[in-house]
Formats: structure tokens, sequence, C-alpha cells
């Protein structure tokens, strides 16, 4: 890799992901070509996201409206596919449903009825991932495992919202088995829910600090920021709510 004209070293540092997701990949017995790695550009200025299109991606992770809308119109010339991670609020669905090109964060009715409402406004549909919460963590955020189901169902009436599988962030634990615990619990949803005929393919889990462990269970998209980016500016409890310590 030549980085010599940039001192950045997001070019050195995307490889280096690059290269050990896909070892993952085969230390699991997977073809590497079976992951997706979504950046996740959250607090990173626009020049460090176009130096990031200058190497190839074209698809960038976000985990505030705001910020996608922020980032949308300086970036437009690079034809970003904006992905909404985040928490979103429901009176937020205005600048989802104009800025992102998806969201996997859905993870209630309310959500999908303010969605879809200003959707169609939009006249627009959106591919969505249903949010999960995988753990018993009180701080974050997902539907819970046992409404999935009944979800699901509802989803099938907004034709705004093309469901394309399900997202988790796992339980913060130095503990491995507890880690891939929650990944195995969204893959097992997964399956069920395929089983009654819900097109729910993809699986978004692994973050920087346990996309292996995501991958080892079936992890199709792995959302990594630190890893490409460097350490984030601001402390996650500001861009991050549900990993915030209990106020
Ligand atoms: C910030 C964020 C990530 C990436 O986290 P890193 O540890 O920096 O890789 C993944 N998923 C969500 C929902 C995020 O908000």
């Amino acid at each position: 890799m030549n980085q010599s004209n940039s001192g950045s070293g997001l070019a050195a540092r995307w490889q280096a992901v690059r290269e050990r997701v896909d070892a993952a990949c085969r230390a699991a017995g997977r073809e590497p070509s079976e992951v997706t790695i979504l950046p996740v550009s959250k607090t990173f200025p626009i020049e460090v996201i176009r130096e990031a299109v200058g190497l190839g991606l074209h698809r960038f992770g976000e985990n505030k409206a705001q910020e996608i809308k922020a980032k949308f119109a300086p970036l437009a010339d690079c034809a970003i596919a904006w992905v909404m991670i985040g928490h979103s609020q429901t009176n937020k669905v205005k600048e989802v449903a104009r800025y992102a090109s998806e969201l996997q964060s859905l993870d209630r009715l309310e959500l999908a009825e303010a969605l879809h409402k200003r959707l169609q406004i939009e006249g627009r549909a959106l591919d969505v991932l249903v949010q999960v919460k995988t753990s018993s963590e009180e701080t974050k955020y997902g539907l819970p495992a046992d409404e999935l189901p009944g979800f699901l169902d509802a989803l099938r009436g907004f034709d705004t919202l093309r469901v394309r599988g399900l997202m988790t962030l796992a339980v913060h634990s130095g503990d491995e088995c507890e880690v891939r615990a929650c990944f195995r619990m969204l893959r097992e949803l997964r399956d069920q829910a395929r089983i009654v005929g819900h097109d729910v393919a993809r699986l978004s889990m692994g973050m920087s600090g346990d996309f292996a462990l995501a991958i080892a269970e079936g992890s199709t998209e792995v959302r990594i920021g630190t890893a490409i980016f460097g350490e984030r500016a601001y402390p996650d409890s500001y861009y991050w709510p549900e990993r915030s310590p209990a106020s």
C-alpha cells in the first residue's frame, strides 16, 4: 500500500481491517465475500470521509440523523449511501427518510409508522434492519426478542420499508462467551424468522472490538468505526447515549 501521500494512516488501517475480517472469515470456515464491512464515520469530518471515498468506500454508517443531514450536501458529489445505525427519535424521521439509504435501528412500531408516513411524502422506500436487544443491559435500545415475530408480521403492512435482516449490539463485556451468546441469539432469531417466510437474510453484528466473534456466529455485516478511522474525539457518551454510564 502506498500511503506516503497521506499522513492520516487511513489507507493502512482500512487495509488492515479488511485483512482481519477476511482472516476471521477463514477461521470460521466462511468466504470473505460473505461479510461486508460498514465503515462507521460518526464524528469524523467531511475531509476524512472524502479520503475514505478515495479508497473506494461509498457506504458509511452514522448514528445521528442530523449528522447525516450535515454531511449529505458537502459530499453529494461522492454518491455515498448513508446508513443510519443509531437510535432514531420519531421526530427525526424526516432526515432519515430524505438522506439515508438504509436504517439498521428500527426497533419499534411507532418509528415504523412515522417513517412510513414520511417516506410516502418523499416518494421513497428504505431498506431496514430490525434492531433486536440481545443482552440484558438496561441501557441498550432494541426490540425485545420475544416481540420480533409479531413485529416482523406488522412490518408487512408498510410497503415503504423493505425489511432485509436484523441488527444488534452485543453486551459490552470482556467475557467472550457472553458476547458470542448475543450474536448467536440474533442468528437463531433470523433463522426462525426465515422459516416463517420473512426475507431477513442480513445480520448486522460486530464492531471494532468484537467482529471476529460476530463473524464466527454468522454475521453478514460488521460495523467498524474506531479500527478504520481511529479514536473518536468525543466520548461515546456524547454520540452514543446507549453506551453512556447510567446517569
Ligand atoms: C459507533 C458504532 C459502531 C462502531 O463502533 P466501533 O467500536 O468504533 O467500531 C457500531 N455500531 C453502532 C450502532 C455504533 O453506534
